[in-house]
């Protein structure tokens, strides 16, 4: 192999970058460069800019981001159609369903009209009993703001909900 600076034939040659190009060099050449590991390729590279803005924009748009919060549950805003219906279902009176989840009669009645909100262990009981869900799956905030509207559509609202059960 020949030296591309002096021009010496050598059995092995270096890969230094010298003022901004990679040469290959023998060992006395190597000292006025960097060493470097391979011979630079540039082409189909692109600058680090724009490698980082792709790298940063997939980041933003994998699912897990998506989905994130999407463990996240509330009370379902039909809670007490929920309860009452359940309840008629099984052809239970309110004393019924309270004596069950050990309730007082006028709780019964306040959740059924929505006045109160149960709290999650009372959630728990009445789920349990009645076999339904009480709670919803809140839509995370990333896939409100990758809608392209801004808004949900009546298609999505049916879809969310489906998932759901
Ligand atoms: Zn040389």
């Amino acid at each position: 192999m020949i030296c591309e600076l002096c021009g010496t034939e050598v059995p092995h040659t270096k890969n230094v970058a010298i003022e901004g190009s990679v040469l290959s060099v023998c060992n006395d050449c190597a000292r006025f460069g960097d060493e470097v590991a391979a011979p630079v390729v540039r082409r189909g590279s692109m600058p680090p800019v724009i490698a980082q803005r792709l790298e940063a924009r997939k980041r933003r748009q994998t699912p897990r981001d998506v989905y994130a919060d999407a463990g996240q549950e509330e009370l379902a805003e039909d809670f007490p159609q929920r309860i009452r219906r359940a309840r008629e279902d099984r052809g239970w009176k309110q004393a019924d369903l309270g004596a069950k989840i050990n309730e007082k009669v006028s709780v019964i009645a306040k959740l059924e009209s929505g006045t109160i909100s149960p709290n999650d262990a009372l959630v728990r009981k009445i789920e349990h009993h009645l076999g339904i869900k009480l709670k919803e799956r809140v839509q995370p905030v990333a896939m409100k703001k990758a809608s392209p509207s801004g808004s949900l559509t009546l298609g999505d609202l049916i879809k969310i909900k489906d998932e759901d059960e």
